[in-house]
C-alpha cells in the first residue's frame, strides 16, 4: 500500500516542530512521506546578527530538524513577518502542495497572535484546492486530489478549541530534540520573551493531554470546507 504524503506548512523556521512535532515524529514511525514547508526564512530574529546571516543559521536548523525524523524541507525563503496573501505568494504555496502531493495537509490556525502564522494557515486553507487547477502553472505538475487540512494548535492554546487530539507521549522527546535544532530561535525568544524552551513545549502538552486523557498531546481541529477528504481519519496513533 502507498505509504501516506503528510504536508506540515509553517510560517517560520521552528513552527512546525512546535505546534505538530510530536504529530509528525509518529507519522514517521508509520513511514509517511514527509514534508515540512516554512514560509519565511526568519530574517528578523536577531538583535546582533544581519538578516542575511540569521536567514541563513534559521535555514541551517530548519534543515536538522526537519532531517531528524527524514522530512524533507522545501523553503519558501519569505521575509520573515511580511507574509503577505499575494499572486506571488499563492503560487509559492501552491508549488510547495504540488511538491508535496499531500494525503493530508497541517497548517496554522487562522486567527493565531503572530499575523505570518494566520496569513499563511488562511493561504493553506484558501489555496489548496488549486494545486489541483492545470491552469494555474507552476513547476511541478498538478495535484489529483484535494486533500484534508487540519489547524494546528496556537502559542500557549489562546485563541484555540481543539476537535481531534494526538497523543504525543512517546515522542515528545524526539519533538524536544526537533524545536532543539533551531538554537538561535530558542535563544532569541529566551532574551525576548523569557521563558525555556522544554517549559514552553511541556506545558501544553500536558495541559493538551489532561483534555485527551493521555500524558501528552497535541491538538489540531479540521477545515470543513467543501471538497476535502475528510470522510478518512489521517491522524496517527500514538
Ligand atoms: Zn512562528
Amino acid at each position: 500500500m502507498k505509504q501516506m504524503n503528510v504536508l506540515f506548512v509553517g510560517a517560520h523556521p521552528d513552527d512546525i516542530e512546535t505546534f505538530a512535532g510530536g504529530t509528525a515524529a509518529l507519522y514517521a514511525k508509520q513511514g509517511a512521506n514527509l514534508f515540512f514547508c516554512v514560509a519565511t526564512n526568519g530574517n528578523v530574529g536577531s538583535s546582533t546578527l544581519s538578516a542575511e546571516k540569521i536567514a541563513s543559521i534559521r535555514h541551517q536548523e530548519a534543515q536538522k530538524g526537519a532531517e531528524l525524523i527524514g522530512a524533507r524541507l522545501i523553503w519558501l525563503d519569505i521575509d520573515d513577518e511580511f507574509l503577505i496573501d499575494s499572486r506571488e505568494t499563492r503560487l509559492k504555496f501552491i508549488e510547495a502542495f504540488r511538491i508535496a502531493r499531500p494525503d493530508v495537509v497541517f497548517c496554522h490556525w487562522i486567527d493565531d497572535y503572530n499575523p505570518d502564522h494566520s496569513t499563511s494557515g488562511k493561504i493553506v486553507d484558501d489555496c489548496i484546492h488549486m494545486s489541483t487547477v492545470p491552469l494555474i502553472r507552476t513547476s511541478s505538475k498538478i495535484c489529483d486530489k484535494i486533500p484534508h487540512v487540519y489547524y494546528m494548535d496556537t502559542i500557549a492554546g489562546v485563541n484555540f478549541v481543539p476537535e481531534v487530539y494526538v497523543d504525543i507521549t512517546e515522542t515528545f522527546d524526539t519533538k524536544i530534540k526537533m524545536v532543539a535544532q533551531h538554537q538561535s530561535q530558542n535563544s532569541w525568544m529566551k532574551d525576548v520573551f523569557g521563558y525555556e524552551m522544554e517549559a514552553f513545549l511541556e506545558i501544553p502538552a500536558k495541559w493538551r493531554g489532561l483534555q485527551a486523557s493521555c500524558p501528552l498531546a497535541e491538538a489540531f481541529r479540521p477545515s470543513y470546507k467543501w471538497g476535502r477528504t475528510f470522510q478518512k481519519h489521517y491522524l496517527p496513533q500514538g
